[in-house]
């Protein structure tokens, strides 16, 4: 059977339609009908090679929300019709270190179990391994689903291990797809949060999505807050003032990295202060499960717009151009393409 995608055929290339043969469905996978599918910065760095691991032609879309089509023989979980969701990761190796730990976004053979691998969610269906699709709460729109799939788990495994400590001043840095999430998420967990972002209006909003403060990233305002945040979560990416960040860190405080912006640091305030500089990717399966319901429970909502798949392009260039508020989720409109 032929399935119809929108792929890069090569480094930086803009998306066409693009058919393919129907991945074989293993004993344990799902083919999933694709219903909407969430633009995340990752899939266009992904466009660009960013990375170096990404195989062309190339369909990017990780954020997945559909309908189980067909089950492998050794699934019992899921069924034909099922809502399901979809991240970055749509397998893993089950038999590494990590895997076996429970951690399996650290298998060691992380590179193929990305859910691109071999064809992503911009496209009429995928298919992973069913152990990394899971049910949708009811009542959750497909949606906001998709956005909670990368850019919700990327935010919330980190805030979820760091929020039993006792101090919880955090600062998010960045108020965008990943940090609007962060700052509601956090709130929810009872962190008193600051939002800080380079761009003074977007005070109004971060305040409405839960954050307690608000603070601009200038020289005189860092300053300001020499010594005030137990944690900071780093979600910009880019290029940032790092000596500055790492000032308004506590002594003994943390910095953690979810995206992929330019590091550069300086080790004497690093050493002298004590500070911890850490990361996360993702979050294994539990986190994930636990996260859907964490976000049901506590009404958390990307503010997302929503673009028909056969505008991916468009999609790209307003995410490039920083003009996304603050996600962009695509529907489904593939059966329109005339090949
Ligand atoms: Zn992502
Ligand atoms: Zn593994």
């Amino acid at each position: 059977m032929k399935v119809t995608g929108f792929a890069s055929q090569s480094v930086g290339q803009p998306l066409e339609p693009f058919t393919y043969e129907q991945p074989k469905i293993n004993p344990h996978d799902v083919l999933v009908s694709v219903t909407h599918c969430g633009l995340c910065q990752t899939d266009i760095h992904a466009i660009e090679d960013y990375y170096g691991i990404t195989t062309f032609p190339f369909v990017p879309g990780h954020e997945i929300v559909g309908h189980v089509s067909a089950v492998g023989s050794a699934v019992s979980d899921l069924k034909e019709g099922d809502r399901v969701g979809i991240g970055w990761q749509g397998r893993s190796c089950m038999k590494c270190e990590w895997c076996l730990k429970g951690e399996e976004q650290l298998c060691m053979d992380i590179v193929s179990s990305a859910t691109w691998n071999p064809y992503g969610g911009f496209s009429s269906s995928v298919c992973v391994d069913s152990r990394f699709a899971y049910l949708i709460p009811d009542s959750m729109p497909s949606e906001v689903a998709a956005v909670l799939m990368c850019a919700g788990i990327t935010v919330y495994s980190p805030l979820r291990s760091y929020a039993a400590q006792q101090e919880k001043k955090i600062g998010i840095i960045g108020v965008g797809g990943l940090g609007h999430l962060a700052i509601q998420f956090a709130h929810a967990l009872n962190y008193e949060v600051t939002a800080i972002s380079s761009s003074p209006d977007k005070k109004e909003q971060a305040l409405a999505f839960g954050a307690d403060h608000f603070m601009v990233s200038d020289k005189t305002s860092m300053q300001k807050a020499a010594f005030r945040f137990d944690l900071l979560l780093c979600t910009a990416h880019g290029k940032l003032n790092w000596v500055d960040l790492l000032d308004i860190l506590k002594k003994n405080g943390r910095l953690i990295l979810v995206g992929f912006p330019d590091v550069e640091f300086n080790s004497t305030d690093l050493v002298a202060h004590q500070l911890t500089i850490a990361s996360s990717f993702l979050g294994n399966r539990k986190t994930m499960r636990e996260m859907l319901s964490f976000a049901h429970e506590h009404n958390i909502v990307p503010k997302l717009e929503l673009m028909p798949m056969t505008k991916v392009n468009e999609a790209i260039r307003k995410v490039k151009e920083n003009k996304a508020r603050y996600r962009i989720v695509l529907y489904n409109d593939i059966e329109k393409v005339e090949l």
